[in-house]
């Protein structure tokens, strides 16, 4: 006899778990029972670096339904002025803490148990173990295990370096740069990807001098511009820069020539201008972090690092000299885990993966949406392709080939459009309200003419990678 009995099981209780519960629930009577091995739902946020902010806007970020913060344009004169609000590490924490309990406990259909291992299974019967006591329960899934852990993310804090470092060397993650004080000869800042930016914007926020801090870019990474993926008041501007970027896709002549259109019309950037980036994670920078990022000169391009010694860096390509004083900080953490695609839906498993390339929230919900639909599992397939995580600057083109893919198949499913249409993660959402606006109406026009030679395009683009 089972100990519980549940509709779905989700293992997860990140953001991903949780979105997509989230709007399971709005949309059908489903019993779920959520699991994570954490103290506190909220996934790897539980352990970021204390100064982290969404890069996103929070406005785009979480469930579908309950807002995070309050939707407001930074007006303080701040480096963030005139974007959304982006929520902190501790307002994502109480946020997540909302969600679990008056949202989705509050529902009464749905248990969140925290500091539970999930153990495995078969088809209908899972164990689940608490963290506290050890003690195991069976669960009983009548329609599906949902594998929320697809894209689980590591963190610094929580990762094990790929690399040595001498017992004699300084090395810290990033979390633990806000204790120190101001005995460091010099900052080396290891990883390019969003938490080395983060690094390098926080030690010259705090008076660092930039030319105290060396900076291991293994490799240079596309990124995306933060003013062109603003929604709600601010939507024309994506739509319109939605509009060149397909424009762009549309009559590249090449990998490269798409890249230069890209960049040309702002849609992806990079910190220097004279490297060709080889990596995209799907970063957002606004052009005042870039500035700030230039100032950086001692920029190491000489692969990963093997070792840190006191005096020496031991990279693939070579060594650079360093110092016993000087600080080195760990953002070498992969983020989102690269992985295999497989189908979203399958008979007893729903496995939560991207969609639409870079927002995690609004995918968890929209596989939430379709699962509540009523239509089977090959239309959902169909409608939410899967579409791994991106790493190299060519997977920009898979990535977005993907995507539009998957939009046109939407504006075809009535009711998944009218769901897309207010859904507060769907950066398009809310476009009716700007039709009127005649930028809006051109933009929308340039969008319509070029979507479908883009998509052509782009998948000619694809097998030239
Ligand atoms: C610094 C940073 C900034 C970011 N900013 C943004 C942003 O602005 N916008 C955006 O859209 N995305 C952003 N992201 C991406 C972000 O990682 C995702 O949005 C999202 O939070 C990932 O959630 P997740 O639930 O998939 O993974 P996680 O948060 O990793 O959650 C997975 C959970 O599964 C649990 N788990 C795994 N295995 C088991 C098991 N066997 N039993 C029980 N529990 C298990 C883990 O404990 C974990 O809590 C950012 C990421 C980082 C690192």
């Amino acid at each position: 006899m089972a100990d519980i009995e549940t509709d779905y099981l989700v293992v997860g209780a990140g953001a991903a778990g949780l979105a997509f519960t989230d709007t399971l629930v709005a949309h059908s009577d489903a019993e779920v029972v959520i699991v994570d091995r954490r103290d506190e739902p909220g996934g790897h946020w539980n352990d970021v670096y204390p100064f982290v902010q969404l890069h996103a806007p929070s406005a785009l970020y979480g469930v579908a339904s309950l807002s995070l913060g309050s939707d407001q344009i930074v007006q303080d004169g701040s480096p963030d002025h005139g974007f959304y609000e982006r929520a902190t590490a501790g307002q994502l924490m109480d946020y997540f803490r909302a969600v679990s309990d008056d949202v989705l406990e509050a529902s009464g259909r749905v248990r969140v148990l925290t500091s539970t291992d999930y153990l495995g299974g078969d088809s209908d019967r899972h164990r689940i173990a608490s963290l506290a006591d050890g003690e195991e329960t069976t669960v009983r899934v009548r329609r599906r295990l949902v594998d929320a852990t697809w894209f689980e993310t590591d963190v610094p804090s929580t990762h094990t370096p790929s690399f040595e470092v001498d017992n004699d060397a300084r090395f810290m993650p990033i979390n633990d740069l806000v204790d120190l004080d101001d005995s460091a000869s010099g900052y080396t800042v290891i990883g390019a990807g969003k938490t080395g930016i983060d690094a390098c914007l926080w030690l010259m926020r705090n008076g660092v001098d930039p030319a105290d801090i060396r900076w291991v870019r293994p490799r240079d990474a596309w990124h995306l511009g933060r003013e062109s993926y603003q929604p709600l008041e601010l939507l024309p501007a994506f739509i319109e820069g939605q509009a060149s970027l397909l424009e762009s896709a549309a009559e590249a002549e090449g990998v490269d020539d798409l890249f230069a259109r890209l960049e040309a019309c702002g849609q992806l950037r990079r910190v220097d201008p004279e490297v060709e980036p080889t990596m995209y994670r799907c970063a957002t920078v606004s052009n005042h972090e870039l500035d700030e990022l230039r100032r950086i000169d001692d920029v190491v391009r000489l692969g990963r690092v093997r070792r840190i010694d006191p005096d020496q860096l031991v990279l693939d390509e070579g060594t650079v000299a360093t110092e016993p004083g000087r600080v080195h900080v760990d953002c070498s953490a992969r983020g989102l885990r690269a992985t295999r695609p497989q189908p979203m839906f399958e008979p007893d498993r729903i496995t939560i993966q991207q969609t639409r390339s870079c927002q995690p929230t609004f995918n968890s919900a929209l596989i939430g949406f379709l699962e509540a639909s009523d239509r089977d599992d090959e239309e959902r397939n169909r409608l939410a392709p899967p579409n791994p995580y991106p790493s190299d600057a060519v997977d920009w083109i898979p990535n977005s080939l993907i995507s539009y893919q998957a939009q046109t198949r939407w504006g075809e499913a009535p009711d998944v459009g009218e769901w897309l249409e207010g859904c507060r993660l769907n950066l398009a959402g809310g476009l009716r309200s700007h039709l009127q606006n005649p930028v809006v109406q051109g933009a929308v026009t340039r969008i319509i003419t070029n979507t479908e030679s883009a998509v052509d395009n782009l998948a000619r683009l694809a097998e030239q990678r």
